[in-house]
């Protein structure tokens, strides 16, 4: 009985892309149906270990490529775990992952498939690149149950029951008319050759009455001897376990030995996966057991904030009998992580010693990686020394909190700092003034993240971190203007303190401001002004937060002008209305959106209209 069924809406539409991109790289499909093949012998392997009783039986896996001249067809078989029907249903005709669907959504048209391949690897349907029908014939292990499935890859696809010898999936492609240089074994050797020949099983090519020859060495990379391997080959291999194009920023391949014995070949990619901030971030390494896979989602297996790393992590000495979930408590998957983020750590330290290349890294994964200061307490001084910032003094390139050190001039042990949300407008903030003007660097944060990592880390080697609000600093900026009268002025922020009340807690004058006429803070101790906005950004917090102080520059013009209309009664209004402004400018310069925009625009357009 066939069954005709219909592509999910994500699936019509990537299948759109795939098939009328013009995307020159076609032999990609190939990679992907090997690669999913490979997982296929991995899952079986890993299943028949952990249910011995189903006595399944054992034949030598292995994954064949059978080109067919005769009827231009291609077909990438294999002897891993198959597919029963809500497989196919919910594997073939679905996407699974995460954001595909999302991404999918929100792209223009001409997404072209190379970003899509990079960003979550198309997978199975890139079939549909070089084919017009594709069938595929599939058992899973332990079922009698045999079907096929077919479809153009435009109005569906169809599944009926069928028959088969033994399990497995077999994938045979109808080659298009411009992809018929896939039945030719010169070029299907080339190709296998260069993309999969990493892969742990042999890929077979079948040649007909030629007989059969395996292409790749199929021997598992990591278990190779460094000496042994090219870039080259840890390049394709990084590019099968990312499914980046690009070359990997780092590569660590390593074998501990001694009570616990592992080995690693772990990289850190050029650029940033496009899942790094989902909220079910998992570690992207996969986890093996003396060459068997187990899982690529064992949590613990490296802390969150080191989830960009990419590659395999093999061990002989773990049980293979438990579940993942036993699997992961265990205090072996604990010693392996130690040891693996020292290693992680040391290796990133030597890559700080490239700028440029340092650069790289930290653009694309600082802001996970900077999680590691308050997640990784063994770490955190580690981590903070290997973050980067940007500074009063670096405002173009990246500074260190070593380098801040370094750099220091006054014997304050102190390290100062800021948060918000943009380099430019932080840089900018009235409440610098005097620490520039002092020559004190100050590190300026803009990411969310800082607010809360700053709250764990105090101290760095001996100094304390900072907030500039909560710099107990004696500094002064050098003065020439006049100063407005201290009982015109008293009287001024009294009625500033009046009048906006309900918005800050107190008005009063400061020492600090160079240029501007008025900025805020907060009270010692309390939370800042960007923390707050984050807060209410979150829907944590609605109202202003009562600690916010409102400072005046009484050596600014504006400031003395306004004092020397205070005791004028019929200017009370303007001085009300330029206070206004005042207070609104000063949220301005904080990042802050003004409370009342249309009344600020008005008083302004009104104000500007008098001067012009
Ligand atoms: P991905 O491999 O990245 O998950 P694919 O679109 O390539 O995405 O495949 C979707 C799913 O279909 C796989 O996760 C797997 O469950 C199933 N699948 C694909 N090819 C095979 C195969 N040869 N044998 C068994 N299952 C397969």
């Amino acid at each position: 009985m066939a069954e005709k069924i219909g592509f999910k809406t994500e699936v019509n539409k990537l299948l759109d892309i795939v098939i009328n991109s013009l995307y020159s790289e076609k032999y990609i499909f190939l990679r992907e149906l090997i690669s999913n093949s490979s997982d296929a012998i991995d899952k079986l392997k890993y299943w028949k270990l952990i249910n011995p009783e189903l006595k399944i039986e054992n034949t030598q896996y292995k994954i064949t490529i059978t080109p067919n001249k005769d009827d231009n067809t291609l077909t990438i078989s294999d002897n891993g775990i198959g597919m029963d029907k809500d497989d196919l249903v919910n594997h073939i005709g679905t996407i699974a992952k995460s954001g595909t669907a999302e991404f999918l959504n929100n792209t223009k048209e001409n997404a072209s498939a190379v970003d899509l391949i990079g960003k979550f690897g198309v997978g199975f349907y890139s079939a549909f690149m070089v084919a017009q029908k594709v069938e595929i014939v599939t058992k899973k292990a332990n079922s009698n149950e045999a079907y096929l499935w077919i479809s153009d890859g435009i109005d569906g696809y169809e599944i009926k029951n069928t028959s088969k010898e033994g399990y497995g999936t077999s994938i045979k492609l109808y080659l298009k008319e411009d992809a018929k240089d896939f039945v030719d074994t010169i070029y299907l050797r080339n190709i296998i050759h260069t993309y999969s020949e990493h892969i742990d099983y042999p890929i077979v090519l079948n040649l007909g009455d030629a007989g059969e020859e395996t292409v790749n060495t199929n021997e598992a990379l990591w278990t190779r001897n460094k000496a042994d391997i090219t870039e080259k080959q840890y390049r394709d291999f990084y590019q099968h376990v990312t499914k980046n194009f690009d070359d990997p920023l780092v590569t660590l391949h390593f074998k501990a030995e001694g009570s616990l014995e592992y080995s690693g070949l772990l990289f850190v990619p050029t650029k940033a996966p496009y899942d790094l901030f989902q909220p079910d971030r998992i570690t992207g390494l996969k986890l093996y057991v003396n060459k068997v896979f187990v899982s690529d989602k064992v949590e613990g297996l490296m802390p969150v904030y080191l989830r960009f790393l990419r590659g395999v992590i093999d061990s002989p000495d773990l049980p293979l009998n438990i579940s993942r979930e036993m699997l992961q408590q265990s205090a072996l998957i604990a010693k392996i992580r130690q040891g693996t983020v020292s290693r992680i750590i040391k290796e990133l330290k030597n890559l700080a010693k490239e700028e440029e290349k340092y650069n790289t890294f930290w653009k694309a994964f600082g802001i996970a990686f900077k999680e590691g200061i308050y997640e990784d307490f063994t770490n955190r001084e580690n981590v903070a020394e290997l973050s980067r910032f940007y500074s009063t003094k670096s405002i173009d390139t990246l500074t260190s909190l070593d380098k801040y050190i370094e750099n220091k001039k006054d014997k304050n042990k102190e390290i100062y700092y800021i948060t918000g949300d943009d380099i430019k407008t932080l840089n900018s903030n009235p409440q610098l003034d005097v620490f520039k003007e002092n020559d004190i660097e100050v590190l300026l944060l803009n990411d969310p993240i800082d607010e809360f990592w700053t709250q764990t880390l105090t101290s760095y080697k001996g100094y304390e971190l900072k907030h500039i609000s909560q710099a107990k600093l004696d500094l002064s900026i050098k003065r020439e203007g006049i100063k407005a009268d201290e009982n015109k002025l008293n009287k001024l922020l009294d009625n500033m303190q009046e009048w906006f009340k309900e918005e800050v807690s107190k008005v009063e004058a400061t020492e600090k401001l160079a240029s501007s006429p008025a900025s805020l803070t907060v009270l010692e101790g309390q939370m800042s002004i960007h923390l707050e906005r984050l807060m209410r950004n979150h829907q944590q917090k609605t109202n202003f937060d009562s600690s916010r102080i409102l400072q005046i520059n009484p050596y600014h013009p504006l400031i003395v002008k306004l004092t020397s209309l205070i005791e004028e009664n019929d200017k009370t209004e303007v001085v009300k209305n330029v206070s206004m402004l005042i207070l609104e400018q000063a949220k301005i310069a904080e990042g802050e959106a003004v409370s009342n925009p249309q009344l600020f625009n008005e008083k302004l357009s009104e104000f500007i209209l008098k001067a012009i």
